[in-house]
């Protein structure tokens, strides 16, 4: 359970909780390996495209200039063992994850870069993190936050993240539609 992350993942609830003890050792390195990510990504990344600010005014970004997106073949686990293992176990970050947000910093997997829906998710956590007050206070909340659902499924704050992405692809899917049936060219 590391990170800062939020990952789209193929969610099954963990059976294996992380316990109490574990996770208040844990939540320091996740928190370190956050802020090294984080600034990773900052350091390599793009700058948002002119579609995808429009997207992050739309979630709430405040700061969109500060938003950078890296695109990379995998998505990283820690190098910490027993943290990586904590990721995975809790499906936080896996092996199958397409994307993940570490404060300001979007991490995409290559073949995923042209889902909207996923990129919209990813922005939503970023708006998410600025409300929070900064990486740090958001580690903790976002982890928390999984932490005291049942069996560390998704958490409030995961819950917003895919509800809002998908009712914005809903709502301009439904628009288009809309515009074309009207359109003197529809046929
Ligand atoms: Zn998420």
């Amino acid at each position: 359970m590391p990170l800062a992350l939020f990952s789209v993942n193929p969610n099954f609830p963990s059976r294996q909780v992380i316990d109490q003890e574990t996770f208040e050792r844990l939540l320091p390195l996740a928190h370190q390996w956050a802020k090294a990510q984080e600034q990773l990504i900052l350091a390599r990344g793009v700058p948002l495209g002119p579609r995808h600010i429009a997207d992050a005014h739309r979630v709430g970004v405040q700061d969109c200039s500060r938003v950078k997106v890296l695109v990379v073949d995998r998505i990283p686990l820690p190098d910490n063992k027993e943290l990586a293992e904590a990721s995975r176990r809790t499906h936080i970050i896996t092996d199958a994850s397409r994307g993940a947000t570490i404060g300001h910093g979007i991490i995409i997997r290559a073949d995923c870069w042209g889902d909207r829906e996923l990129i919209l998710h990813q922005l939503v956590h970023v708006a998410q993190c600025e409300r929070s007050g900064g990486l740090e206070p958001f580690v903790q909340k976002y982890l928390c936050d999984r932490r005291t659902c049942a069996n560390f499924t998704v958490g409030s704050l995961e819950d917003e993240a895919r509800r809002i992405a998908h009712e914005i692809c809903a709502a301009d899917a439904a628009a288009s539609k809309n515009v074309s049936a009207h359109s003197p060219f529809a046929r």
